[in-house]
């Protein structure tokens, strides 16, 4: 161990980068951290992310400003690793890196038609209406009759749900402005949800599934045929978890609503995949192809497809098929699962072995699943092993440690780098900006903006 406090650099300031930070922090031993994060902003998705009508869940926010608060804490934002500072610059420096930089992009359908105008991945949706300064200027087209979105899970759920809002239920949110305005012009009135396998292997989870059915302005409309189990989910269905037997019950109960005078609808399909998206130019209409489920040798159930097609007019397509990590040059990556492979959050080089002083933690260890508070026993399992490693003498050995190195890294290769005290100073504005609204914030949104904050 060093005569000095070891120096750790986080990389990604959501809730892994976080609650890894804490757990350091917290320990005994001498330890500062230094947190990177490519946005001016904090928080990772759960500003960028999670749906802006769940304020609850984004007073998180609070924990972390508490980590912030602690001795040995500094952010640097407006730094993206592997562009402005390299993983080898970083290792000249700290004793240990935490690579904590979540999953960034999306997973691709590979269907003819997937980037006509119109069809959106549910990762760049989700960034514009949360005030994603890269996504400021998506500008989707709200203004068609029909919009479908693939996929079955939470994401899919937010989305669907956003797109019908009330203006009244959106107004107390931090909902960038531009989206406020851009969902104050729609005129979609049907939302389609599209799962390829049936209600019981849905991947929502019942509270944003029971949400569905309490909108002010949109009713949820079920095909009770479709709702219906199929003989191998049916056989399953007393082994399944109570939640996702509630799925099944709420899905039931759903198709037995009738029609109000709601003026929009949410409609659920089951067993449906996309084969292409079809439109002269832009959008027009999906063909979908239905699935029948089929066991697996190890048990589990996928969808396989029929001969029966049907198509779909819509003129928007959101695709939320998942998300999908991306990698950070001289850091060792598993192009499969598109995750850093680790034993324990220790980074496994290509042999196998722990590259001393690397580690992860998050959507990036673990692939992009999980809630906010599966990353808090992640990273505490990272930082455990890094405090492990630091007392056994087994972290990589730096060059230049020293803050004064530090600094001038930064300076030298991004400038433009901002401290957390300018966060601070965005933050204040945005809620000053937000209060005389009753709401939590007016988000800044624009690249322009943030750095002018500076
Ligand atoms: C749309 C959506 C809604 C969700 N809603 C909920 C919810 O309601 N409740 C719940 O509990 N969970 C929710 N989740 C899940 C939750 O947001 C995740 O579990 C959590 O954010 C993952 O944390 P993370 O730190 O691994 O990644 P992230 O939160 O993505 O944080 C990664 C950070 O790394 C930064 N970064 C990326 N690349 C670099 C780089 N090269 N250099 C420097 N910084 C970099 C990013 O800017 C980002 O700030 C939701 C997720 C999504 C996508």
């Amino acid at each position: 161990m060093p005569n000095r406090p070891a120096r750790i650099a986080v990389i990604g300031a959501g809730p892994a980068g976080f609650y890894a930070t804490g757990h350091l922090l917290d320990a005994e031993a001498a330890i500062e951290v230094d947190l990177f994060d490519r946005l001016p902003t904090p928080w990772g998705l759960v500003r960028a992310g999670v749906a802006p009508d769940h304020p609850k869940i984004k007073a998180v926010s609070k924990v972390f400003e508490k980590i912030a608060a602690k001795p040995g804490f500094r952010m640097f934002g407006n730094i993206e690793i592997g562009r402005d500072i390299s993983h080898t610059q970083l290792l000249e420096h700290y004793d240990a890196i935490i690579y904590a930089y979540g999953a960034q992009t999306d997973r691709r359908m590979d269907i003819p038609g997937e980037d006509l105008v119109g069809s959106i991945p549910a990762t760049a949706f989700v960034a514009w209406y949360n005030g994603h300064p890269d996504f400021y200027n998506l500008d989707p087209d709200l203004q068609v009759d029909r919009a479908v979105v693939i996929g079955n899970g939470n994401v899919a759920v937010d989305v669907a749900r956003m797109l019908v809002l009330a203006p009244e239920e959106l107004a107390p949110t931090d909902t960038g402005d531009h989206a406020i305005e851009q969902f104050a012009k729609s005129t979609i009135n049907d939302v389609v949800i599209a799962g390829r396998r049936g209600p019981l292997q849905a991947a929502y989870t019942n509270p944003e599934l029971l949400e569905l059915g309490e909108l002010q302005i949109a009713d949820v409309i079920i095909d009770p045929a479709e709702a219906a189990l199929d003989a191998l989910s049916q056989a399953d269905f007393a082994e399944a978890s109570q939640p996702d037997q509630r799925n099944v019950e709420t899905v039931l109960a759903y198709a037995q609503r009738s029609r109000t005078t709601k003026p929009r609808t949410v409609t659920m399909r089951y067993l449906l995949s996309p084969l292409e998206i079809r439109g002269d130019g832009r959008v027009e209409e999906i063909v979908m192809v239905r699935n029948r489920l089929e066991r697996t040798d190890d048990g589990s159930i996928r969808s396989v497809a029929t001969d029966q097609t049907e198509t779909i007019p819509c003129g928007l397509v959101l695709r939320s098929v998942g998300y999908r990590g991306l990698p950070v040059e001289g850091v060792s990556f598993d192009e499969k699962r598109c995750v850093i492979p680790h034993a324990e959050g220790r980074a496994l080089d290509a042999a196998g072995q722990p590259v001393p002083g690397v580690y992860c933690t998050g959507w990036i260890k673990r692939g992009p699943s999980g809630v906010i508070g599966t990353n808090k026993k992640d990273a505490f399992e990272t930082a455990g092993a890094l405090l492990e490693d630091l007392a056994a003498g087994r972290l990589h050995d730096p060059l230049s440690p020293t803050i004064k190195a530090i600094d001038a890294l930064v300076s030298d290769h991004r400038p433009e780098a901002i401290e957390y005290g300018h966060w601070q100073s965005i933050d204040a504005h945005e809620r000053a900006l937000g209060d005389p609204h009753g709401r939590p914030r007016i988000k800044l949104c624009s690249w322009d903006e943030l750095l002018a904050k500076r």
